[in-house]
């Protein structure tokens, strides 16, 4: 098999194209003609059911994990909801106790009330998560770096925890990507993706993934829903997606380097009380990270300054290349002070700034913050 650079510039080209076009065209229509027979000369019949853009990316992103089959959606929450909605009224799915926040609220705020039941575990401690297994856990979600306070969870391990007792372990790989993390080959059965992040990489789209590790009777239930539900991407978001796994290993690798770089010398810094970030090997994830995290530990990273909120909140807008703004794994840096984002009810430090690293030069990134922290 080709290497993860080779698979990721092929994989968007689709295959309908006749006039072979070397850069895929859009199909933006809703409708497909039908033959005499009845028959459709290439399977495609209406487009929430199914379009060649969003083929070439489901193949893609399959192709990419390492799964047999991939369902592509919306947005990341959307993928995530064709999942949870295979669940039946008493089944319960065990999430990590800092999950992205909105996975939080969606489980507290709609599926409580259609009867399905949540447990927010620390996953950093597999035993913690095996004491809440019980017989109606079906799904065990796992977000590895975590968000904001990029904790690490053993994939390889709660794989076969939940292998053991017969539920679904689903990782959403968001943050890290299949070029850095690749929890199909760890053992997972699922991989969730906002692909509004790194793979499409620019900031500029809105949709997700579901990659399985198996075609099955899930499978086909995804699929169903997808089709039914019609949460998909349009055809030009799917291009665009296609158009950033083009580029995503080089970006990814670049910007894993620079959050590298940044997080050592903020650890150096007077002014910083902690660094999270799970490529310094003073963090408490450092061995597990590098057990899984085969080529860098990713382009996010969490500090915590010795500053109070105001003073914290004046410096992250004196910045010149870290715009302030929510979101991550575009080209540009961002900066967000997650805390005053969640809510009184987070428990994320106060003094907490989430970085997003961007492709400038790592050089002036970190002649900015010397600046700022004067
Ligand atoms: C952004 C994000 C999501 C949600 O994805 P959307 O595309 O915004 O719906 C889910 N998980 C993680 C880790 C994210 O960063």
């Amino acid at each position: 098999m080709a290497k993860l650079s080779t698979r990721a510039v092929q994989a968007g080209k689709n295959s309908l194209n006749k006039p072979r076009a070397v850069t895929a065209p859009i199909y933006l229509s809703t409708t497909y003609t039908r033959n005499e027979d009845g028959s459709y000369d290439d399977g495609f019949i209406y487009s929430r059911a199914g379009n060649p853009n969003r083929e070439t990316l489901e193949t893609a992103l399959a192709d990419l994990e390492g799964g047999e089959v991939a369902y592509a959606f919306g947005s990341g929450m959307a993928a995530m909801v064709a999942l949870i909605q295979t669940l039946a009224p008493g089944d319960e799915v065990i999430i990590p106790d800092d999950a992205y926040f909105a996975l939080t609220k969606l489980m507290n705020d709609v599926y409580s009330r259609w009867g399905i039941i949540t447990q927010r575990i620390d996953m950093t401690d597999i035993e913690r998560v095996e004491e809440a297994i019980n017989e109606n856990t079906r799904h065990i979600w796992v977000e590895s770096p975590s968000n904001p306070q990029l904790k690490i969870t053993d994939i390889a391990a709660l794989a076969e925890l939940a292998k053991a007792h017969d539920t679904l372990l689903a990782v959403d790989n968001t943050w890290p990507t299949p070029v850095l993390q690749n929890p199909i080959a760890l053992g997972a059965d699922a991989v969730i993706h906002s692909s509004s992040k790194y793979l499409g990489g620019h900031s500029d789209v809105l949709s997700g993934g579901l990659v399985l590790a198996k075609k099955g009777e899930l499978s086909e239930r995804i699929q169903h829903i997808q089709e039914l539900t019609g949460g998909v991407p349009s055809p030009f978001d799917c291009w665009l997606i296609c158009r950033g796994l083009q580029t995503l290993p080089v970006r990814v690798r670049e910007q894993s380097g620079s959050a590298m770089k940044l997080a050592t010398w903020f650890e150096d810094h007077p002014k910083i009380e902690r660094v999270l970030y799970p490529g310094l090997t003073s963090h408490p994830g450092y061995e597990v990270a590098k057990k899984q995290m085969h080529s860098g530990a990713g382009g996010m990273l969490s500090i915590l300054l010795k500053e109070n909120v105001n003073k914290i909140l004046e410096i992250s807008h004196q910045l010149r290349y870290f715009t302030t703004a929510t979101s991550l794994g575009g080209v540009e840096s961002l900066i967000e002070h997650r805390k005053s984002i969640e809510g009184d009810h987070s428990s994320t430090p106060e003094n907490l700034l989430r970085i997003s690293v961007g492709l400038e030069d790592v050089d002036d990134l970190i002649a900015d913050w010397s600046r700022v922290l004067k």
